[in-house]
């Protein structure tokens, strides 16, 4: 997170109150669970500490993350920043076959694109990792305190790092008597799982013994048994009204290579039990996830006190308390629905892999990486996320909300320019007569940003000859039309007031060229400019110095505003015409224009030269947003 960049005052929310309260001590009602010998109270004994507000971003690496992560991504980071607290950058990469390093990269990237980092602050001594972040097979004790400066050492994790912990725990659970080996097929336990309204049916190997059930857990981890043949469930309640208690299955057999352990394991934790393990061990405060885990959060609960508790076995052993108290608590929030876009990595991943889009980085995808490439800027995705709040209730956000943040963000920061999307040559006839030379160069200039004249002036020359919009001329003028027509005067922008006499047309009708003259001792900043009133303003670039420029006009990729809702297929409402190349002439002040450099190109919107595509001597802009809604009717 960045803490030198100061802050608005955040806008409160129901997380922020759970917060707020949790500091001030009140954390009885927050934190005291049914059935929890001993947590709240240990919980309420501990010292109200700001610095111990710990928050996660847990990503699976199995593609680039979305418009919906930056949602959960700002509050995360944000209440972390805000409470003093730190918030860690962890990879939920328990499942092999579908997670790659390249997501892994991409993530990274993404997130600290966004702004938030999770690196220790320069000049802290990076403490060594504290054991208790680090748990190990060796290690599974309980877990200490978070060091006291919370960023004194980088905090990027991995759920693979706890794969040893999460396996002996596993151990651990089934020698408690809390969890056992079925060998039911899937199919089987689908069926015996029962329904909302009907209770499931206990497994024929529910009861067999922990020694066992140890034994197979074992044989299933060193390869002996086949994918699928055996699975490690939870005992719980196959009765439970809610269906994620009825005994879930928590270690599953995968041979497949991780891209991190390898081929280490050919056993694999299911999510819903790695994730309470992994919050656990990094001592997270407050678990934030979206609003279909809330069914999960009694699992998590159950999980998480199984393993803190102690155990007297028969012989008097006591064993158990790996994990300390007190221990983290999910709260779920309601995850952003947007408007016109998927936000669904598999789903992303589909268009990604059946080339609908140019990669994950295509600038129509709702992704960080497409975002950044259209043009969106860190600041108006987080201005987003900081206005559509935070709340319990499911809603859709429209996608115009989304680019009024942007609009906003670089209304203040874009440089302007001239360009020329749909060119028509006009003709000033009377130029010689006027300047005394044809191929005099009049120079005119305008402000980089009309708000800010520290930045400076642009320069460019009006000449003879000028690219205008086709549509800025009509030989025939609707009412109400103010631009070029034969007879009308306009103004050529920061330029000089001319007058339409006619045009040129080709073989087949076409318009191919505007005529006008130039009206003398009209130009804009000189005291003349008032001296002839017209209505229209046209842009424009001089033929002469225009710099070609292909332009990239992006649209929705879809024409639904709900494109997967209901199980749609999403290839049905592809928009054919998401994507238009065109041939466009820019103004030369964009010569030097840098990739990912931002302009708004005056009355076409807001482009960005390509981060890929765009070099100075072939430049290529993307077409970020319209300077108007064209969407909402
Ligand atoms: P996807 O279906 O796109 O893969 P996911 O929730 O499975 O989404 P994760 O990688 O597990 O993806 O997500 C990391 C975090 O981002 C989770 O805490 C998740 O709740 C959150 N998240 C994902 N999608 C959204 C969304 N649309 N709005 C808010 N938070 C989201
Ligand atoms: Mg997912």
């Amino acid at each position: 997170m960045s803490h030198t960049t100061p802050h608005a005052a955040p806008v409160s929310n129901f997380l922020r109150q759970i917060i707020d309260a949790d500091l001030r001590g009140d954390t009885l009602k927050n934190r005291s669970w049914s059935g929890s010998p001993g947590s709240a109270a240990a919980h309420a004994g501990a010292q109200p500490d700001p610095a111990a507000i710990r928050t996660r971003f847990p990503p699976e690496p199995n593609g680039y993350l979305h418009i919906g992560h930056a949602k959960s991504i700002c509050l995360n980071f944000g209440l972390a920043r805000d409470y003093g607290g730190v918030c860690h950058m962890r990879f939920d990469d328990t499942n092999p076959e579908k997670e790659e390093q390249e997501y892994v990269d991409a993530i990274v990237d993404a997130v600290k694109w966004l702004g938030f980092s999770w690196d220790a602050l320069p000049g802290s001594a990076a403490a060594p990792h504290a054991a208790a972040e680090t748990a190990s097979t060796k290690n599974a004790h309980p877990v200490g305190a978070p060091p006291a400066n919370a960023q004194a050492r980088p905090h990027l994790y991995f759920a693979s790092d706890y794969f040893d912990f999460m396996y002996q725990a596993a151990e651990y659970l089934i020698g408690a008597g809390h969890a056992y080996i079925d060998a039911q097929s899937a199919g089987e336990m689908r069926a015996t799982r029962g329904t909302l309204t009907e209770a499931g049916t206990n497994s024929p190997w529910r009861e067999r013994p922990a020694a066992e059930s140890l034994k197979l857990f074992r044989e299933m981890r060193d390869g002996l048994h086949a994918e699928g043949s055996l699975i490690l469930r939870a005992k719980i309640d196959m009765a439970s009204p809610n269906i994620n208690l009825r005994d879930p299955a928590i270690y599953r057999i995968r041979k497949a290579s991780h891209h991190r352990t390898g081929d280490k394991w050919c056993v694999y934790p299911m999510y819903t039990y790695a994730h309470p393990i992994e919050d656990a061990l990094e001592r997270i405060t407050h678990s934030i996830c979206t609003l279909e885990f809330e069914a999960q959060r009694p699992f998590y609960n159950w999980l998480l006190l199984r393993l803190a508790e102690t155990t007297t076995l028969p012989d008097g052993r006591v064993v158990g308390g790996l994990l300390a108290q007190p221990l983290p608590h999910q709260y779920e929030f309601a995850r952003l629905n947007l408007t016109y876009v998927v936000t669904s990595k598999r789903k992303l991943k589909q268009l990604v892999d059946e080339n609908i889009v140019n990669g994950w980085d295509d600038p129509r995808l709702p992704t960080i990486a497409g975002l950044r490439r259209r043009g969106y800027t860190p600041e108006a995705i987080q201005s987003f996320c900081e206005r559509i709040g935070v709340s319990k209730a499911d809603s859709w956000i429209d996608y115009s909300t989304l680019e009024i943040a942007l609009r906003d963000d670089l209304d203040t920061k874009a440089a302007r320019a001239m360009a020329v999307l749909d060119p028509l040559k006009l003709t000033l006839t009377n130029w010689a007569e006027v300047f005394g030379n044809a191929d005099h160069a009049e120079p005119c200039s305008a402000p980089v940003h009309p708000h800010h004249p520290e930045r400076g002036q642009r320069h460019f020359a009006l000449t003879d000859a000028v690219w205008i919009e086709r549509e800025d001329f009509m030989e025939a003028p609707v009412k109400g039309y103010h631009r070029l027509y034969p007879g009308n005067k306009a103004r050529l922008k920061y330029g000089y007031v001319i007058e339409c006499t006619g045009c040129e047309k080709d073989a087949g009708g076409n318009v191919t060229t505007v005529l006008a003259r130039l009206i003398p001792d009209t130009k804009s900043g000189t005291p003349g400019s008032d001296s002839v009133k017209v209505k229209g303003v046209i842009t424009w670039v001089s033929v002469r110095d225009a710099l070609s420029a292909e332009v990239r006009l992006y649209d929705r990729l879809f024409t639904d505003a709900h494109p997967d809702a209901g199980g749609k297929d999403i290839k049905t409402s592809l928009n054919p015409a998401s994507l238009k190349i065109i041939a466009a002439y820019v103004e030369p002040s964009l010569a030097s224009a840098a990739p990912g450099e931002k302009f708004q190109f005056e009355r076409h919107g807001y482009f960005v030269a390509d981060q890929v595509d765009s070099t100075p001597g072939a430049l290529v802009f993307n077409r970020t947003v319209t300077l108007k809604d064209t969407w909402q009717k």
